[in-house]
């Protein structure tokens, strides 16, 4: 069969962590590097439908696309290497796979027959693939498939590959990405399990095409010969992947490997010119090179798992590099500490950020930290939630409403200054129902937010059920805190700052899902800017 697009997809055996988002972003990046489209789609093995509904203790942050969809983090790190946005299609799971089989079980569009795994799930899943390279908009679509090859619930997913590879034939390959553990008592590197795990795939009918191993240790020619001998795999496909200091090198050294030039040679494409990475270059040398430090304060109540705040830290690093700064990310959890406390845990901090969230849970010590950035003067973002405590933290202490509060927790308190949304009222179905993806957002000429964005227009995504209640809003600006930024069409406050204050900003949408290396978000460069200025002025009064 002749098809235009090609599909790249990546799998992974032996462990699960080894960084098939990652690999798959940076081949991706290579290829439009030399002027190819590309894409890249991510196949959860799991029955949620999204991870929209997941505790971020499960599999880190959800990451929300402009048209919507909660997805998984992986498309974060797509978005930020190749700076173009996804969307719902570039994200599947089992559940969405089993409910659209089942939702076409019940229209009768099977006509009478036994509805199975093979042909109608893998059928699906083959389409789901299908869906972006028959948009038209990509030359290239890289497809990972999530879990480790041999999980029972990735099965028809290899399979649906295998079908693929057959009927695409050299338009379709596979790279499968492993583990070359280290042993130290042996001093070796050990080939075995990537050769247990190949032989895994090759029972369920999918020769790889290239093997990229991770290794801590370099991978020598005798070791490459052996893994390609008894791999089926010629040597120039047998790819080192070394640890990287930085996700961000990771381009760089399959570059440097000739990731991309293999790939394109076994989907007979032209290699058209050498990659321009003089951009992310520039990018890398800024970020490895850095100036000066500072120290930002991140309160939330997932910090134990620092992939549940993935963009947030990434925007923190795109935006230290284009100040020049190095960025120290002090992770700090909401629940350890009340107004006793809070001096000894946030005084030091050049910056402080409270993190989004929902539920009661830390919730006291978000607005401590508030109170703690907004009377110290510290520069401060706080998103989502973390601008709702800003609000309920300025009602309670600057207004005298004692009792202020979201509903969210206290329903039926006593001044709701952050209110369930109207249309949210009657919803009870959790799943995929929040105030969703991009909306546009009006700010005000001349606040911090309309200087650091240089528009007055912007559009930001969104992830949430409660809203800042305008019934307040004109006491709120009577006393310092501004409505800086509304959605035009239903007068929802997107941004607040306070006037008497050298920066504090609270943002109902996410500014941290649209940061990329190419475009670090311009309000994580004006916070990183804001912390690095008061950093200088709190050394100047020192000495
Ligand atoms: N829980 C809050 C809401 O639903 C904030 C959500 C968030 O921080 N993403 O409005």
């Amino acid at each position: 069969m002749s098809n235009s697009t090609k599909y790249v997809f990546v799998t992974g055996g032996v462990a699960s962590s080894l960084g098939k988002g990652i690999i798959s972003a940076s081949l991706a990046k290579l290829l439009q590097a030399r002027g190819y489209s590309a894409t890249i789609q991510k196949l959860d093995p799991y029955i949620n439908i999204d991870p929209g509904t997941l505790n971020p203790y499960e599999h880190g942050e959800c990451f929300v696309t402009d048209d919507g969809a909660e997805t998984d983090l992986d498309l974060g790190h797509y978005e930020r290497f190749l700076n173009v946005p996804t969307s719902q299609a570039n994200n599947v799971t089992t559940g969405k796979i089993y409910q659209s089989v089942i939702q076409k079980e019940r229209r009768g569009e099977f006509l009478g027959k036994t509805v199975q795994v093979i042909p109608h799930i893998t059928n699906e899943i083959k389409e789901r693939i299908q869906i972006l390279g028959k948009s038209g908009d990509y030359d290239i679509v890289i497809t990972e498939i999530g879990g480790t090859v041999g999980d029972i619930e990735s099965l028809p997913y290899v399979e649906a590959v295998r079908q693929m590879k057959w009927e695409f034939d050299d338009d379709c390959i596979v790279i499968h990405l492993t583990l070359v553990p280290y042993l130290a008592a042996a001093g070796e590197l050990k080939t075995k399990p990537t050769q247990h795990s190949v032989k895994q795939l090759l029972e369920l009918g999918v020769q790889p095409d290239i093997l990229c191993c991770r290794t801590e240790h370099e991978l020598a020619l005798n070791l490459r010969r052996k893994i390609a001998k008894f791999c089926n795999v010629s040597m120039n496909a047998v790819i080192e992947s070394r640890d990287a200091s930085t996700i961000y090198d990771v381009p760089l050294l399959m570059q440097a490997e000739e990731l991309d030039k293999i790939v394109l040679e076994k989907l007979n494409l032209s290699a058209k010119s050498t990659p321009d990475l003089a951009q992310w270059k520039e990018f890398l040398s800024r970020l490895k090179n850095p100036k000066s430090e500072v120290s930002i304060g991140l309160v939330g109540k997932y910090v134990e798992l620092k992939d549940s705040y993935k963009s947030i830290s990434e925007s923190f690093i795109h935006a230290g590099a284009a100040n020049e700064v190095k960025v120290n990310v002090k992770w700090i959890h909401s629940e350890e500490f009340t107004s006793s406390t809070s001096e000894e845990i946030l005084s030091g901090l050049d910056g402080i950020l409270v993190a989004p969230g929902f539920g009661s849970r830390g919730i006291s010590g978000k607005i401590e930290t508030v109170r703690f950035a907004r009377e110290n003067k510290v520069p401060f973002l706080g998103i989502c939630l973390g601008m709702q405590c800003a609000v309920i933290e300025f009602a309670r202490n600057v207004l005298g409403l004692k009792e202020a509060h979201t509903t969210e927790i206290v329903e039926d308190c006593k001044s709701p200054v952050i209110d369930i949304m109207s249309d949210q009222k009657e919803v009870s179905n959790k799943g995929g129902t929040m105030r969703l993806g991009a909306y546009d957002c009006r700010l005000i000429t001349g606040s911090k937010v309309s200087k650091a964005y240089g528009t007055d227009k912007i559009s930001e995504r969104h992830r949430h059920r409660y809203e800042f209640n305008n019934a307040f809003l004109a006491d709120f600006e009577a006393h310092g805190m501004k409505a800086t930024g509304k959605n035009p069409e239903t007068g929802l406050v997107e941004v607040v700052e306070i006037e008497d204050h050298p920066w504090f900003v609270g943002t109902q949408f996410h500014p941290e899902y649209k940061s990329t290396v190419a475009n670090p978000h311009p309000l994580f460069v004006a916070f990183v800017k804001a912390v690095i200025d008061n950093k200088k002025v709190n050394s100047t009064l020192v000495k």
